[in-house]
């Protein structure tokens, strides 16, 4: 008999099993109960077994799942329309993943100079620590050695400048360059937040040199810093962004917005997905929208944040031993630790604890609470954090 995992062995998954959640708590086979920091990594924005999720994704279960691109679906176009009267976008593609819609951009870019008679600008550039996904274009964008090593030849034409460099995106710009992709916020990276003047820059260079704006908030969109997306702090609108995680709250979806310009040539026949934008999926991300949009929804994320970064600094302040840095805004914080003390053995003591965290790269642990998270739950979350913190310094002096 074979010896590999009947699922295939590509995560070092942690022993748990969850049985179900509900708000931001998951509970496990066993009957133990998790506050849940990591939110899906991003994905769940509005906890476990929301209501109003429930309702919608099972009415329209009774109703429909799946009829096809070949016909219009009215899920996608409320959803659509939402988004466009919502962000700077003029028209959405769905899709089924954030990679998914990562791709859909990076094959814009490349339309978009090919219809308007410039078929030599394909490349695009990119950040280093950056991450997008995990197809051939997506690892090739990310640009990091680990996710491409052997599956090459890697996908042509990404080009990597520092994060929040601008001399140095400006003088990697060429002839044959296209687009530039960022995210606003790195999450897999370690919870870089660009300067609101590197996002505004990126703008400037983009318009100054005839290429897109391309973002990819498929982590720290979708309310997680407070604003709809993240790049609203800024002021300044990108010309194609990706968007997926938090979107569904849980149901794999996608979507890749653009603005009219951006889009020229994504006519009948250049791009699709079977599932994307299907109708359940369309029934819970329009019902994720409806709670995001509710008044003060999204200004609760920001205070919720706010309360959150300050308890993480006081932290980083009372345990300098073990923490080196916070990081992150709103709802998407990291506690860069030490170069002694390593994220997995932080996140296994806190999770002992019965709270969930998310590595990253750069010694980062993430912490990406539902956004419906509450004051009592962020105070229950900082003291095991504290109790983690506390535990570790202990062992630093015995
Ligand atoms: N882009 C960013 C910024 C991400 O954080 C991720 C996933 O973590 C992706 C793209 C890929 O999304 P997915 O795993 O849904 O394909």
């Amino acid at each position: 008999m074979a010896k590999i995992p009947v699922v295939m062995p590509t995560y070092s998954r942690t022993d748990i099993v969850f049985e179900r959640g509900e708000g931001c708590w998951l509970f496990d086979t066993d009957g133990k109960r998790y506050l849940d920091f990591a939110a899906g990594v991003a994905v769940n924005a509005l906890g476990h077994a929301h209501p109003h999720m429930v309702q919608a994704l099972t009415e329209q279960a009774a109703k429909l799942w799946h009829c096809s691109n070949l016909y219009r679906v009215a899920g996608q176009e409320k959803l659509a329309a939402r988004l466009v009267e919502r962000t700077f976008a003029d028209t959405a593609f769905f899709a089924n993943s954030g990679a998914e819609a990562v791709e859909c951009a990076i094959k814009m870019a490349r339309k978009y100079h090919s219809a308007t008679g410039h078929p030599e600008k394909y490349r695009i550039i990119c950040c280093s620590g950056a991450f997008h996904g995990r197809t051939l274009a997506t690892i090739a964008a990310g640009g990091q050695q680990k996710m491409l090593d052997g599956f090459g030849p890697a996908v042509e034409g990404f080009d990597h400048v520092p994060f929040g460099n601008l001399n140095e995106l400006r003088a990697a710009i060429g002839p044959q360059t296209a687009a530039i992709l960022v995210e606003p916020i790195q999450g897999e990276g370690g919870i870089h937040a660009a300067t609101l003047d590197f996002l505004r820059g990126l703008r400037a260079a983009a318009d100054e040199f005839g290429l897109l704006l391309m973002f990819d908030e498929v982590q720290c969109g979708v309310g997680r810093t407070g604003r709809l997306f993240a790049h609203e702090w800024a002021d300044i609108a990108p010309d194609v962004m990706a968007v997926a995680k938090g979107l569904g709250g849980g149901f794999p979806v996608g979507a890749c917005l653009a603005n009219e310009k951006a889009a020229v040539g994504m006519t009948p026949g250049s791009h699709g997905s079977t599932y994307g934008g299907n109708p359940l999926a369309m029934a819970v991300a329009n019902a994720v929208l409806d709670v995001l949009t509710e008044d003060g929804f999204l200004a609760r994320v920001e205070a919720m944040g706010e309360k959150l970064g300050q308890g993480l600094d006081a932290l980083k302040a009372a345990y300098p031993t073990v923490l080196a840095e916070t990081r992150g805004m709103g709802l998407m914080r990291g506690l860069q630790c030490v170069p002694t003390v390593t994220p997995a053995d932080f996140i296994t003591k806190a999770r002992a604890q019965g709270l969930l965290l998310v590595p990253a790269g750069d010694n980062v642990v993430r912490l990406l609470p539902p956004l419906i998270i509450g004051a009592d739950e962020i105070d229950a979350a900082l003291s095991i954090l504290a109790t983690v913190c506390r535990g570790i310094a202990e062992e630093q002096t015995a």
